[in-house]
């Protein structure tokens, strides 16, 4: 009789469980289509390494207790398999296994151990010392508790089988072993029903953790590691490109509109709040929580799915369609939806996605939510006005004429490639280093090393263009495509294949997001370049005017590009062989300056300045000169040690400085 209702609720608790993960796959498949199945090798590499390994997870060191939890819980799979089976039929053991069973009997004693450990230290974390980026739910304190009891019924149900003699692997359970000392003494019949009792409780609650999984946070249980396969090989600096058709909706308004991947992204969020600790955003008082971001995506895609789902029943495993109707909006709505101020606080700086243990990908998804709001209801801060006229009819965010954006080369002849120059490197100037007045003198200091090296460059003069980058990332994808493709054209026009460029904007801009347009260029930052001929012997920079140097590593130079040993080495160079001194968060925890993502355009009205907050961190390095690679960063931190009164002793310069001072 006990058998045949464990055999049912089993079946029930199995039919409800695979219910609940065909439900998942259809609300995924209700995403837009996107390929991530290509390059399966090394996918299932990082999927080892990530989602396995979980080497994200432990760069912090409390990730250390979800590794063992998550390793104890692998171990414990086939001894449950092996328990639900023995429930139904009792005859059934592992034991098949020879001494492969022992061993994996006295390992899952001990990581049984391990866990109840960790959920007590974990219980204890939430209560005693949280984090201001964790929350404190009852769910999480459920789920630990679901967790604890199921090792304590493990751990009863094994000591009463051990002390009946009938733990076939007891000998090696030394935890058993243990807790059956408490149990000497008892009797047969007492043993027999304690066992029992601890058995179905241990059935129940992994019957009932199973299916409750789907409906909790820890839903990410099921979707980290196929989140962690189908992550970006690199990260993401882009969105995708978008073709713009008539009668299409542009950019995303509905929760459906991401692609499949963006919607594994928010089932896949383990509410660690890393990417809040690290958010510039989120540390200087914004609205913008990328956590939350996160979070109510899930919300709000689990709430419309429902209506998507009721309204075409024997459809499930595709797309929604694009009239699909949401009952919560995505943008604004409610605490199911992600909030206007929050959009525009973002700086896509990406420090969220480096941080992320499983990969989820939020500036792209911010970006594709300011498209709509851009190109779909003209709602965007005020501000962005006088930007988007002035990119879209003269090329540059000031509106100045383009008829003066040679205006810095004036007095210096330089060559001019549209005069029919033939120079190896195009400097592609932008527009920060043609019309800024501060910016110019990194572009001036750029010439002087490029003549000194005997590098073989020119320029397009009046005939550049602004590359697009703020456009871009501030949702103005018509406009970005326009001058996207009219650059490319340009460029292919005067037989362009190598470019220079200063702004890691400009770098990253012609460098990845004009792939998609069908550019190959060979795009190197100034950085790059510099280091290079310094190390090829081509300049020798010699004086140590910079003093003691701390340096800042900007976002897309960095984080989107892997460019942090060259600024480096410039600036040792330049320093008798010293490195610079490191900010608390440098290289990839690089902290934004706060011009990027668009930014740099936009009031700052909530909470403290970001760049303040950087400026201040750079000042503790009790520097003589701030050394920047970015025309943004440079302003930001000219501000910002004005605003700290620091500018008499620290300097802000652009590593181009550093170098063309040292060399005579
Ligand atoms: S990209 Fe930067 S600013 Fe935007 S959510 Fe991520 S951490 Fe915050
Ligand atoms: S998005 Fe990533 S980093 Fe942020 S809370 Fe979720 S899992 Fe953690």
């Amino acid at each position: 009789m006990e058998r045949l209702i464990f055999l049912i609720v089993c079946l029930g608790a199995f039919a409800f469980f695979f219910k609940n993960i065909f439900r998942l796959v259809a609300t995924i498949c209700l995403g837009r289509a996107e390929n991530r199945f290509d390059n399966l090798w090394s996918r299932c590499a990082g999927m080892f390494a990530y989602g396995f390994g979980q080497l994200r997870v432990i760069q912090k060191k409390f990730g250390y207790n979800h590794y063992l939890l998550f390793w104890g819980f692998m171990t414990l799979v086939l001894v449950n398999f092996e328990f639900l089976l023995k429930g139904i039929f009792p005859a059934f053991s592992l034991a098949f296994m020879g001494p492969l069973y022992y061993i994996l009997m006295f390992a899952a004693d001990i990581m049984s151990l391990v866990v109840l450990g960790c959920v007590v230290l974990a219980i204890a974390r939430r209560l005693f010392f949280r984090p201001y980026f964790i929350d404190q739910t009852a769910d999480a304190f459920l789920i630990l508790c679901l967790v604890g009891s199921l090792m304590i019924a493990f751990f009863g149900m094994s000591a009463c089988e051990y002390r009946l003699d009938e733990l076939a692997a007891g000998t090696y359970m030394l935890v058993t072993r243990g807790v059956a000392l408490f149990l000497r003494g008892s009797d047969t019949e007492s043993l027999h029903a304690s066992m029992r009792v601890f058995w179905w409780i241990h059935a129940i609650v992994l019957l009932f953790f199973m299916n409750y999984l789907p409906y909790s946070k820890h839903l990410h249980v099921l979707t980290a590691i196929p989140n962690c396969f189908f992550r970006s090989k690199h990260m993401v600096a882009t969105v995708p490109r978008l073709q713009f058709k008539k009668g299409e909706e542009f950019g995303i308004s509905k929760v459906v509109q991401f692609r499949w991947k963006d919607l594994l992204d928010f089932m896949s969020c383990t509410e660690c709040g890393r990417c809040q600790e690290v958010c510039p955003a989120s540390n200087t008082q914004k609205t913008l929580n990328p956590k939350k971001m996160v979070h109510q995506g899930k919300v709000n895609l689990f709430t419309n799915s429902k209506s998507v789902f009721a309204n075409r029943p024997a459809d499930m495993l595709a797309p929604a369609p694009k009239d699909a109707a949401m009952n919560v909006p995505l943008i604004n709505g409610s605490d199911k939806s992600v909030s206007k101020k929050a959009i525009w606080d973002c700086t896509t700086c990406g420090a969220c996605m480096q941080v992320c243990p499983v990969f989820i990908e939020h500036a792209p998804k911010i970006v594709q939510m300011r498209q709509h709001l851009v190109m779909e209801k003209a709602e965007f801060p005020e501000e962005l006005i006088a930007l988007f006229e002035n990119s879209e009819q003269r090329s540059n965010p000031w509106g100045i004429a383009p008829s003066d954006r040679a205006k810095w080369a004036a007095d210096l002849n330089v060559p001019l490639v549209t005069q029919g120059v033939q120079a190896e490197y195009l400097f592609y100037v932008g527009c920060a280093g043609a019309f800024d007045s501060r910016a110019r003198q990194v572009t001036t200091a750029l010439t002087k090393i490029l003549n000194a090296a005997g590098v073989s460059w020119g320029i397009l003069g009046n005939e550049e263009k602004c590359c697009g980058d703020s456009m871009r990332r501030l949702g103005n994808e018509y406009v970005f495509d326009k001058m996207a493709q009219a650059n490319i054209e340009q460029l292919k026009k005067y037989g362009i294949k190598k470019i220079i460029t200063y702004c890691p904007h400009c770098y990253t801009t012609l460098k990845n997001d004009y792939k998609q347009f069908g550019a190959d260029f060979e795009v190197i930052h100034h950085s790059e370049l510099i280091s290079s001929l310094i190390a090829a012997g081509k300049i020798n920079p010699s004086s140590d005017s910079a003093g003691r140097v701390v340096i800042h590593d900007s976002c897309y130079l960095g984080r989107y590009n892997n460019l942090y040993d060259q600024p480096r080495d410039v600036i040792k160079a330049c320093s008798g062989g010293r490195a610079p001194a490191e900010m608390e968060r440098c290289r990839e925890k690089s902290f934004c300056c706060g011009a990027g993502g668009g930014r740099m355009w936009m009031e700052e009205l909530d909470g403290k300045r970001i760049y303040l907050e950087r400026t201040q961190e750079a000042l503790r390095a009790a520097p003589d000169t701030i050394a920047v690679a970015c025309p943004y960063c440079l302003t930001m931190y000219e501000d910002g040690v004005k605003d700290e009164k620091a500018a008499d002793r620290v300097k802000v310069k652009d590593i181009a400085e550093i170098v063309a001072s040292s060399i005579s």
